[in-house]
């Protein structure tokens, strides 16, 4: 019978899997927890649900938890989450109250679980504060930092330095992330799963009916943002460079597809933003999928001409993934975990501004050779270094270090 990992050889080779069992063979039975805040909606999301059976395939004894909190929790969060994004916000001392209770509460429900875990990863700022309720914990615990904390304001970081620094370990996605901590930090980015229904293959045929279903004319070019409605993802900006782009290319059409992530309490009031911004333009389209339309995603992504994704603060960024993996190159903003993925005038463009996003944009539709030259490009790349398997080796490589003390090199075989 072939096993889930087994299933990526033809894409990653048998030297790969080989690999990954060997790496996996030391801590088969070994008990592992990851903890983060929603399980549907936003990148962490979408990894978790790969990584984790793949390790459970492996012989590992890994459950997911999700901590639980009020709006006020998740509005306090939201908070933490821009401001170590950069964002000069306060944080009043009520924000922080109820930031440490909710934690402590959901440290209550898990006491037994991460007490006996060999390896706890906590992931992003909003469980963070958990280590301080576990005194007793036997195993390693991990912060994994999926965003972008490259520029934090200073006294956030500072608060929540104090709850990190007890940490065994922390990963952080890029090394412009990493920050001075008293315990080693690994460099692990982020990766996508090509046999999932958000990145397999798909017929023509679907995909065209996919578009069309949305009002969207297959027949004229499209131009197409996937993401959360956050303001670090500029979707605003993506409609100015739209309309540029426009007016080189009369007939191009606007998709933002976006949904909500339960722990994100802004999205509301940013796709009020966006809405005013596209002023009722009938070439917008303003989608709001529910959390596991990844199929949709996959068909809009693959019909699409233009990728853009012009963030302006990005922890990794698994759309540009997603999108170069599907062979077309993507225009993005020049910053974060974009620029590890968008090699500039290789597998997409680095842009800066609208209006550098739609010079980008008018170029490319103006090349189509340019264009799917670099899309060839853009999937060779992501195969060389952001596929799961990719991505579970170097965890497995995280957790045999931490479990035997390896410092310098592990064995195989
Ligand atoms: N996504 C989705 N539905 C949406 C918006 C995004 O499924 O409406 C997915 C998207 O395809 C990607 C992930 O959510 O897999 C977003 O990850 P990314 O790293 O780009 O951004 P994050 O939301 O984590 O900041």
């Amino acid at each position: 019978m072939t096993t889930i990992l087994e299933q990526y050889a033809d894409i990653v080779g048998w030297e790969v899997i080989d690999q990954l069992y060997q790496l996996a063979a030391p801590l088969k039975g070994i008990k592992v927890v990851h903890v983060n805040s929603t399980r549907k909606g936003g990148g962490v999301a979408e990894i978790l649900n790969k990584l984790v059976p793949l390790q459970k395939d492996l012989g590992i004894d890994v459950t997911w938890e999700v901590i639980k909190g009020n709006k006020d929790f998740f509005k306090c969060t939201k908070s933490i989450h821009n401001s170590l994004q950069g964002s000069n916000i306060e944080l009043p001392q009520s924000m922080m109250d109820t930031y440490e209770k909710t934690n402590e509460k959901n440290a209550e429900k898990l006491k037994k679980k991460l007490n006996d875990a060999d390896i706890v990863f906590i992931h992003d700022p909003q469980p963070a504060p958990l280590i301080k309720y576990f005194p007793e914990r036997k195993g390693k615990w991990i912060w994994r930092c999926h965003i972008d904390v490259s520029k934090p304001q200073r006294t956030v970081w500072k608060y929540i330095k104090n709850f990190v620094k007890d940490y065994d370990a922390s990963i952080f996605s890029l090394p412009a992330f990493a920050q001075p901590l008293p315990h080693p930090e690994y460099l692990i980015p982020p990766s996508i799963d090509p046999l999932s229904e958000k990145n397999m293959d798909l017929s023509r045929e679907e995909i065209e009916q996919t578009v069309q279903s949305f009002g969207i004319d297959i027949e004229r070019p499209i131009m197409l943002q996937v993401s959360r409605f956050d303001r670090f993802k500029d979707p605003v900006g993506v409609i100015q460079a739209f309309k540029l782009t426009k007016k080189f290319v009369p007939s191009i059409q606007l998709v933002l597809a976006g949904g909500e992530a339960t722990d994100d309490p802004e999205s509301n009031s940013v796709i009020e933003e966006v809405r005013l911004a596209a002023n009722s333009n009938p070439d917008i389209h303003i989608l709001l999928l529910p959390p596991d339309a990844h199929r949709t995603i996959n068909a809009l992504q693959r019909g699409a001409d233009i990728i853009i994704q012009k963030s302006t603060k990005e922890g990794f960024g698994l759309t540009v993934t997603e999108a170069l993996w599907k062979g077309k190159p993507v225009i993005g903003g020049d910053v974060g975990g974009i620029r590890i993925q968008v090699v500039n005038h290789h597998t997409g463009f680095l842009v800066k501004t609208p209006e550098g996003a739609a010079l980008r944009a008018r170029y490319l539709l103006f090349h189509r050779e340019r264009l799917n030259e670099m899309g060839k490009k853009a999937k060779i790349f992501v195969k060389e270094n952001f596929l799961l398997t990719r991505h579970l080796r170097e965890y497995l490589t995280v957790m045999v270090s931490l479990k035997y003390g390896v410092k310098e090199r592990i064995e195989l075989g």
